[in-house]
């Protein structure tokens, strides 16, 4: 698909501007009647989901070019996908999320690229990773667990996916390490890259890089087939967006079942293979969706050429098919522990900020998309927020007002 495919779509925007709020039924406070990181933070229509359909309208019908504007306005975008699931609740037919991801893609293909950014890009081939790493400071942190390897010539039933940011961050590598042995010690076949993992290089489909993408996506699946493995499990939310949506509209096919961490772990609970304890003193905690994990990990479907208006609904990516149950299962699993809801939850979620290489070149606008998101938590009275994202966790208590942890570490305190 191209800009020009999308049309329709930027021609049926009608401008209500839904793509900005949340539903005024479901308005609780003036804090956190906002979706959009994007318009809240710019307060220019052309910072909207809505805006960049019109961009995208008037560059395909010629009456604008790209140019630098048209990149600063596309990029500053955390890419959360909130439009598009509020433009769906009352339109199915227009592909708000898809009609950035174009514009990004339009952007690469004319140069419109931020030096940021490309060094993204550069690191992917020349690091085999996203975060312009040198290679060797990569945390070895299967390092004295009896895992099976891939490089070793092993085969497993499932195959466990770290992530960039896991892998290079020395708390969360060893998270990593603790949650693969709490799989381990329950008896589950799992196999790992460890060191030789692959980068899934999100980031290049986030920032419109698709055919960088696509060729580091290709290696990846190399080595899961390697693997044997049936079922991939990623600890990285935003891999789990690139796995289910964008490895499979880029022709990448893993053959295999893709699931989040949260989503194997549930599994297991569910199954009866976990005991687990209460918190000593009762406590409060709320959850902040992840985009990642939520509305932007729904499953791709197809490139539907066909008529919008006429879509039937199971070919319409709504965002309702991301994973919301799975993480609040574990958190209501442990005594003692009080889950208790914000204003703007599952496909209503606000983003943290942390998306889409906003970190590089917007970082204003990610430090106070994060602390729009702790105020909603305070709103709570909740002791403490918990997600289910290393980058989420990572923006959220960068803003300061709250703690944040991963759901992992409430499953690695008191599930045995
Ligand atoms: S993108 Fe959708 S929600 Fe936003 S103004 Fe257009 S029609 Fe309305
Ligand atoms: S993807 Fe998120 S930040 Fe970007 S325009 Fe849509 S709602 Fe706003």
């Amino acid at each position: 698909m191209a800009l020009m495919d999308y049309k329709v779509d930027q021609g049926w925007c009608n401008r209500c501007s839904n793509c900005k709020f949340i539903p005024s039924y479901r308005i609780k406070h003036s804090e956190t009647m906002y979706v959009c990181p994007s318009i809240t933070e710019y307060n220019f229509h052309a910072y909207s989901g809505s805006g960049k359909l019109m961009v995208g309208y008037s560059i395909n019908d010629g009456h604008s070019e790209l140019s630098e504007s048209t990149r600063d306005v596309v990029y500053r975008c955390t890419l959360c996908g909130a439009c598009d699931y509020t433009c769906k609740v009352f339109r199915k037919d227009i592909d708000v999320a898809e009609n950035i991801e174009e514009l990004r893609k339009e952007c690469v293909n004319h140069g419109l690229v931020y030096p940021e950014h490309q060094a993204i890009i550069d690191s992917i081939s020349e690091n085999g990773n996203q975060l312009c790493k040198d290679p060797a400071a990569k945390i070895d942190w299967a390092k004295g667990l009896k895992i099976k390897k891939v490089a070793d010539g092993d085969q497993g039933e499932i195959y466990l996916y770290a992530g960039d940011t896991n892998n290079f961050t020395s708390g969360l590598a060893k998270r990593t390490k603790n949650v693969a042995s709490l799989l381990l010690k329950k008896g589950i076949d799992l196999i790992t890259s460890g060191v030789e993992e692959p980068t899934a290089a999100d980031k290049a489909f986030d920032l419109g890089f698709v055919e960088a993408g696509a060729d580091a996506a290709r290696k990846l699946a190399e080595e899961i087939k390697k693997s044997g493995a049936k079922t991939v499990v990623t600890m990285d939310a935003h891999a789990f967006t690139a796995f289910r949506y964008y490895y499979p509209r880029y022709g990448v096919d893993l053959g295999v079942e893709v699931l989040h961490i949260t989503q194997l772990l549930e599994r297991m609970y569910l199954d009866g293979m976990f005991t687990v304890a209460a918190a000593e003193e009762p406590v409060k905690v709320t959850y902040h969706d992840p985009c990642n994990l939520g509305r932007r990990s729904e499953p791709f479907t197809c490139e539907y050429e066909g008529d919008k208006r006429r879509r039937p609904m199971e070919l319409t990516r709504t965002g309702d098919l991301g994973v919301y149950q799975a993480p609040r299962t574990l958190i209501e699993a442990i005594g003692n522990v009080e889950l208790v809801e914000m204003d703007r939850i599952k496909g209503w979620a606000w983003c943290c900020g942390n998306g889409a290489g906003v970190a590089e070149i917007a970082p204003k606008l990610l430090k106070d998309t994060a602390a729009n998101r702790v105020t909603e938590a305070q709103l709570t009275g909740a002791d403490q927020m918990v997600t289910a994202c290393p980058l989420c966790e990572q923006a959220l208590n960068q803003a300061g007002g709250m703690k944040t942890v991963d759901v992992l570490d409430l499953v690695l305190q008191y599930f045995a």
